[in-house]
Protein backbone atom coordinates (compact mmCIF):
# COMPACT_ATOMS: atom_id res chain seq x y z
CA UNK A 1 0.00 0.00 0.00
CA UNK A 2 0.95 3.83 -0.23
CA UNK A 3 2.52 3.29 -3.12
CA UNK A 4 5.45 5.35 -4.76
CA UNK A 5 3.44 6.65 -7.63
CA UNK A 6 0.60 8.22 -5.81
CA UNK A 7 3.04 10.25 -3.50
CA UNK A 8 2.42 13.87 -4.73
CA UNK A 9 5.37 15.33 -5.48
CA UNK A 10 5.10 17.96 -3.44
CA UNK A 11 5.15 15.43 -0.87
CA UNK A 12 3.07 14.60 2.32
CA UNK A 13 3.96 16.72 5.71
CA UNK A 14 6.37 14.85 8.02
CA UNK A 15 4.58 14.91 11.69
CA UNK A 16 7.10 14.42 14.32
CA UNK A 17 5.42 12.92 17.35
CA UNK A 18 6.49 11.21 20.87
CA UNK A 19 5.40 8.72 23.12
CA UNK A 20 2.54 9.84 25.66
CA UNK A 21 2.20 6.25 27.16
CA UNK A 22 2.20 2.73 26.36
CA UNK A 23 -0.33 0.12 27.77
CA UNK A 24 -0.52 -3.67 27.17
CA UNK A 25 -4.54 -3.66 26.07
CA UNK A 26 -4.49 -7.29 25.45
CA UNK A 27 -2.14 -10.44 25.13
CA UNK A 28 -1.00 -9.67 21.53
CA UNK A 29 -1.72 -6.07 21.27
CA UNK A 30 0.63 -2.94 22.68
CA UNK A 31 -1.01 0.53 22.11
CA UNK A 32 1.19 3.38 22.02
CA UNK A 33 -0.56 6.65 22.35
CA UNK A 34 1.30 9.50 20.75
CA UNK A 35 1.14 12.89 20.42
CA UNK A 36 3.42 16.60 20.91
CA UNK A 37 2.82 19.37 19.37
CA UNK A 38 3.01 18.39 15.84
CA UNK A 39 -0.20 16.35 15.85
CA UNK A 40 -1.89 19.83 15.90
CA UNK A 41 -1.35 18.75 11.99
CA UNK A 42 -2.91 15.69 11.53
CA UNK A 43 -6.87 15.07 10.50
CA UNK A 44 -8.65 12.69 11.55
CA UNK A 45 -10.56 11.60 8.68
CA UNK A 46 -11.78 7.53 9.80
CA UNK A 47 -12.53 4.72 7.30
CA UNK A 48 -9.64 2.61 8.59
CA UNK A 49 -7.40 6.18 8.20
CA UNK A 50 -3.42 4.60 8.21
CA UNK A 51 0.16 6.13 8.81
CA UNK A 52 3.90 5.35 7.65
CA UNK A 53 5.29 5.54 10.88
CA UNK A 54 9.37 6.45 10.74
CA UNK A 55 10.42 4.29 13.83
CA UNK A 56 14.21 4.52 15.35
CA UNK A 57 17.01 1.92 14.31
CA UNK A 58 19.31 0.58 16.26
CA UNK A 59 21.41 4.12 15.10
CA UNK A 60 20.15 6.42 17.99
CA UNK A 61 20.33 9.73 15.59
CA UNK A 62 18.44 7.51 13.07
CA UNK A 63 15.52 10.16 13.43
CA UNK A 64 17.90 13.30 13.63
CA UNK A 65 17.61 14.53 9.73
CA UNK A 66 14.51 13.96 8.90
CA UNK A 67 12.38 16.30 6.06
CA UNK A 68 9.54 18.43 6.60
CA UNK A 69 8.09 16.35 3.70
CA UNK A 70 8.08 13.23 2.57
CA UNK A 71 8.64 13.50 -1.48
CA UNK A 72 9.32 10.92 -4.17
CA UNK A 73 12.85 12.20 -4.53
CA UNK A 74 13.57 11.28 -0.35
CA UNK A 75 12.02 7.96 -0.66
CA UNK A 76 14.56 7.34 -3.10
CA UNK A 77 17.57 8.81 -0.98
CA UNK A 78 15.89 6.55 1.64
CA UNK A 79 16.48 3.40 -0.06
CA UNK A 80 20.13 4.59 -0.98
CA UNK A 81 20.90 4.94 3.08
CA UNK A 82 22.55 1.55 4.96
CA UNK A 83 20.06 -0.46 6.31
CA UNK A 84 20.87 -0.37 9.90
CA UNK A 85 21.39 3.35 10.09
CA UNK A 86 18.23 4.52 8.34
CA UNK A 87 15.12 4.81 10.40
CA UNK A 88 12.41 1.84 10.12
CA UNK A 89 9.42 1.89 7.81
CA UNK A 90 6.27 0.50 9.02
CA UNK A 91 2.29 0.76 8.22
CA UNK A 92 0.18 1.12 11.29
CA UNK A 93 -3.55 1.99 11.57
CA UNK A 94 -4.89 4.97 13.25
CA UNK A 95 -6.73 3.23 16.08
CA UNK A 96 -8.48 6.08 17.61
CA UNK A 97 -8.05 9.88 17.73
CA UNK A 98 -9.12 11.90 20.69
CA UNK A 99 -8.58 15.89 20.16
CA UNK A 100 -8.74 16.24 23.54
CA UNK A 101 -7.14 13.65 25.45
CA UNK A 102 -4.92 13.57 29.26
CA UNK A 103 -2.09 14.98 27.02
CA UNK A 104 -3.72 17.33 24.46
CA UNK A 105 -4.58 15.94 21.35
CA UNK A 106 -3.77 11.99 21.36
CA UNK A 107 -3.19 9.35 19.06
CA UNK A 108 -3.66 5.58 19.90
CA UNK A 109 -1.70 2.78 17.56
CA UNK A 110 -2.19 -0.83 18.00
CA UNK A 111 0.74 -3.49 17.78
CA UNK A 112 0.35 -6.81 17.40
CA UNK A 113 3.37 -8.27 19.72
CA UNK A 114 4.82 -11.12 17.11
CA UNK A 115 8.43 -11.31 19.22
CA UNK A 116 11.58 -8.90 19.79
CA UNK A 117 13.41 -9.46 16.35
CA UNK A 118 10.59 -7.44 14.90
CA UNK A 119 11.74 -3.96 14.31
CA UNK A 120 7.99 -2.28 14.67
CA UNK A 121 6.80 -4.82 17.33
CA UNK A 122 10.35 -4.61 19.12
CA UNK A 123 9.99 -0.76 19.44
CA UNK A 124 6.15 -0.89 20.64
CA UNK A 125 7.41 -3.26 23.63
CA UNK A 126 10.17 -1.05 24.33
CA UNK A 127 9.30 2.62 23.94
CA UNK A 128 7.97 4.96 26.74
CA UNK A 129 7.24 8.12 27.23
CA UNK A 130 9.20 11.04 25.30
CA UNK A 131 10.24 8.83 22.72
CA UNK A 132 10.58 9.63 19.60
CA UNK A 133 8.86 8.74 16.49
CA UNK A 134 7.33 10.49 13.28
CA UNK A 135 4.61 9.49 10.66
CA UNK A 136 2.93 10.36 7.32
CA UNK A 137 -0.95 10.23 6.93
CA UNK A 138 -1.66 7.90 4.42
CA UNK A 139 -5.16 8.23 4.29
CA UNK A 140 -7.97 5.96 4.36
CA UNK A 141 -8.02 2.20 4.04
CA UNK A 142 -11.74 1.71 3.07
CA UNK A 143 -12.90 3.51 -0.38
CA UNK A 144 -16.66 4.29 0.85
CA UNK A 145 -17.48 4.61 -3.65
CA UNK A 146 -17.37 1.07 -3.48
CA UNK A 147 -20.35 0.61 -1.27
CA UNK A 148 -20.41 1.33 2.94
CA UNK A 149 -24.32 -0.04 3.57
CA UNK A 150 -23.90 -4.37 3.53
CA UNK A 151 -20.18 -5.18 3.88
CA UNK A 152 -17.78 -8.24 4.84
CA UNK A 153 -15.55 -7.27 6.72
CA UNK A 154 -12.67 -9.88 6.84
CA UNK A 155 -9.13 -9.04 9.26
CA UNK A 156 -6.69 -11.18 10.90
CA UNK A 157 -4.83 -9.31 14.31
CA UNK A 158 -2.94 -7.04 11.98
CA UNK A 159 -6.22 -5.52 10.10
CA UNK A 160 -8.03 -5.54 13.31
CA UNK A 161 -7.34 -1.74 14.12
CA UNK A 162 -8.06 -0.85 10.90
CA UNK A 163 -11.55 -2.79 10.52
CA UNK A 164 -12.25 -0.86 14.09
CA UNK A 165 -11.82 2.26 12.21
CA UNK A 166 -14.00 1.13 9.33
CA UNK A 167 -16.88 -0.06 11.79
CA UNK A 168 -16.66 3.33 13.34
CA UNK A 169 -17.54 5.23 9.99
CA UNK A 170 -19.92 3.15 8.76
CA UNK A 171 -23.49 4.15 8.84
CA UNK A 172 -26.33 3.92 11.81
CA UNK A 173 -28.52 1.56 9.05
CA UNK A 174 -25.32 -0.24 7.85
CA UNK A 175 -25.52 -4.25 7.81
CA UNK A 176 -23.25 -7.06 7.39
CA UNK A 177 -20.75 -9.39 9.16
CA UNK A 178 -17.39 -8.70 10.28
CA UNK A 179 -15.20 -11.75 10.72
CA UNK A 180 -12.42 -11.25 12.93
CA UNK A 181 -9.27 -13.58 13.77
CA UNK A 182 -6.84 -13.36 16.78
CA UNK A 183 -4.21 -15.48 18.20
CA UNK A 184 -5.72 -15.96 21.55
CA UNK A 185 -10.12 -14.87 22.20
CA UNK A 186 -8.65 -12.57 25.01
CA UNK A 187 -7.33 -10.34 22.11
CA UNK A 188 -10.84 -9.27 21.53
CA UNK A 189 -12.20 -6.08 22.47
CA UNK A 190 -15.32 -3.86 22.74
CA UNK A 191 -15.47 -2.55 18.77
CA UNK A 192 -18.01 0.22 18.46
CA UNK A 193 -20.48 -0.78 15.43
CA UNK A 194 -23.71 -0.43 13.57
CA UNK A 195 -26.24 -3.07 15.45
CA UNK A 196 -27.02 -4.41 12.08
CA UNK A 197 -22.91 -5.56 11.35
CA UNK A 198 -22.55 -8.84 13.69
CA UNK A 199 -18.85 -9.42 14.66
CA UNK A 200 -17.71 -12.77 14.79
CA UNK A 201 -14.41 -13.20 16.72
CA UNK A 202 -12.07 -16.00 16.21
CA UNK A 203 -9.52 -17.31 17.81
CA UNK A 204 -6.69 -19.92 16.32
CA UNK A 205 -4.54 -22.82 17.99
CA UNK A 206 -1.22 -22.41 17.79
CA UNK A 207 -0.29 -24.93 14.95
CA UNK A 208 -2.93 -22.73 12.93
CA UNK A 209 -1.28 -20.72 10.03
CA UNK A 210 -2.81 -17.26 10.50
CA UNK A 211 -5.74 -16.27 8.15
CA UNK A 212 -7.16 -19.78 7.91
CA UNK A 213 -9.64 -19.70 10.45
CA UNK A 214 -11.06 -16.15 9.09
CA UNK A 215 -10.99 -17.80 5.44
CA UNK A 216 -12.72 -20.41 6.31
CA UNK A 217 -15.51 -18.66 8.53
CA UNK A 218 -16.01 -15.94 5.81
CA UNK A 219 -16.48 -18.66 2.93
CA UNK A 220 -19.49 -19.62 4.73
CA UNK A 221 -21.07 -16.10 5.51
CA UNK A 222 -24.13 -15.25 3.49
CA UNK A 223 -24.42 -11.74 2.27
CA UNK A 224 -26.24 -10.31 -1.00
CA UNK A 225 -23.97 -10.21 -3.60
CA UNK A 226 -25.22 -7.88 -5.39
CA UNK A 227 -24.09 -4.94 -3.45
CA UNK A 228 -22.07 -6.36 -0.70
CA UNK A 229 -18.60 -4.70 -0.38
CA UNK A 230 -15.92 -7.17 0.53
CA UNK A 231 -12.60 -5.50 2.86
CA UNK A 232 -10.30 -8.03 3.60
CA UNK A 233 -7.19 -7.15 5.80
CA UNK A 234 -4.29 -9.80 7.06
CA UNK A 235 -1.71 -11.84 5.90
CA UNK A 236 -1.37 -11.98 2.13
CA UNK A 237 -2.21 -15.77 1.57
CA UNK A 238 -5.99 -14.89 3.30
CA UNK A 239 -6.24 -11.37 0.99
CA UNK A 240 -5.59 -13.55 -1.59
CA UNK A 241 -7.68 -16.73 -1.08
CA UNK A 242 -10.34 -14.71 -0.16
CA UNK A 243 -10.52 -12.64 -3.07
CA UNK A 244 -10.35 -15.93 -5.44
CA UNK A 245 -13.03 -16.91 -3.16
CA UNK A 246 -15.46 -13.78 -3.69
CA UNK A 247 -14.71 -13.70 -7.25
CA UNK A 248 -15.88 -17.30 -8.03
CA UNK A 249 -19.43 -16.47 -6.00
CA UNK A 250 -19.60 -13.75 -8.86
CA UNK A 251 -19.20 -10.33 -6.22
CA UNK A 252 -17.79 -7.76 -8.94
CA UNK A 253 -14.26 -7.33 -8.68
CA UNK A 254 -15.12 -3.18 -8.02
CA UNK A 255 -16.85 -4.14 -4.32
CA UNK A 256 -13.71 -6.41 -3.68
CA UNK A 257 -10.84 -4.43 -1.12
CA UNK A 258 -8.23 -7.40 -0.51
CA UNK A 259 -4.58 -6.07 0.88
CA UNK A 260 -2.11 -8.23 2.40
CA UNK A 261 -0.93 -6.62 5.26
CA UNK A 262 2.33 -8.53 6.05
CA UNK A 263 3.66 -11.92 5.19
CA UNK A 264 4.60 -15.18 6.32
CA UNK A 265 7.75 -16.40 6.51
CA UNK A 266 7.99 -19.81 4.82
C1 LIG B 1 -2.24 -0.31 5.76
C2 LIG B 1 -1.67 -1.21 6.84
C3 LIG B 1 -2.10 -1.05 8.15
C4 LIG B 1 -1.58 -1.87 9.15
N1 LIG B 1 -2.01 -1.70 10.43
C5 LIG B 1 -1.49 -2.44 11.43
C6 LIG B 1 -1.89 -2.22 12.80
O1 LIG B 1 -2.69 -1.32 13.11
N2 LIG B 1 -1.33 -3.02 13.76
C7 LIG B 1 -0.41 -3.99 13.45
O2 LIG B 1 0.07 -4.67 14.37
N3 LIG B 1 -0.02 -4.21 12.17
C8 LIG B 1 -0.51 -3.46 11.17
N4 LIG B 1 -0.11 -3.67 9.88
C9 LIG B 1 0.85 -4.75 9.61
C10 LIG B 1 2.30 -4.32 9.95
O3 LIG B 1 2.67 -3.21 9.14
C11 LIG B 1 3.24 -5.51 9.66
O4 LIG B 1 2.92 -6.61 10.49
C12 LIG B 1 4.72 -5.15 9.81
O5 LIG B 1 5.46 -6.06 9.02
C13 LIG B 1 5.23 -5.21 11.25
O6 LIG B 1 6.56 -4.75 11.26
P1 LIG B 1 7.69 -5.40 12.20
O7 LIG B 1 8.85 -4.48 12.13
O8 LIG B 1 7.09 -5.72 13.52
O9 LIG B 1 8.02 -6.79 11.48
P2 LIG B 1 8.84 -6.97 10.11
O10 LIG B 1 10.26 -6.54 10.26
O11 LIG B 1 8.09 -6.33 8.99
O12 LIG B 1 8.80 -8.53 9.91
C14 LIG B 1 9.72 -9.39 10.61
C15 LIG B 1 9.20 -10.82 10.52
O13 LIG B 1 7.98 -10.89 11.25
C16 LIG B 1 6.94 -11.39 10.43
N5 LIG B 1 5.72 -10.63 10.78
C17 LIG B 1 5.38 -9.37 10.43
N6 LIG B 1 4.21 -9.02 10.99
C18 LIG B 1 3.81 -10.10 11.71
C19 LIG B 1 2.68 -10.36 12.53
N7 LIG B 1 1.73 -9.45 12.76
N8 LIG B 1 2.59 -11.57 13.12
C20 LIG B 1 3.55 -12.52 12.95
N9 LIG B 1 4.65 -12.32 12.18
C21 LIG B 1 4.77 -11.12 11.58
C22 LIG B 1 7.39 -11.18 8.99
O14 LIG B 1 6.89 -12.21 8.18
C23 LIG B 1 8.89 -11.28 9.09
O15 LIG B 1 9.28 -12.64 9.00
C24 LIG B 1 -0.62 -2.87 8.84
C25 LIG B 1 -0.19 -3.01 7.51
C26 LIG B 1 -0.72 -2.20 6.52
C27 LIG B 1 -0.24 -2.39 5.09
Amino acid sequence: MGSFALVPLRGRPLLRLQVLRSERVAPHYQRVTVGGDAITGFTASGWGQWLRLVLPSANPSSLDDLPDRVTPLQRLRYLTLDRDERPVLRDYAVRRFRPIGRQGPELDIDFVLHGTDAPASAWAQSCGPGDRLAAVDEGQAFDRSRGSDHVLLVADETGVPTVAGVLASLPEDATGTAVLEVPSIDDAGELDHPPGVELVWLSRDEDDPPGRVALETAETVVFDRSRVHAFVAGEQSLARRLRRHLLSREVPRVRISAAGYWRRAR
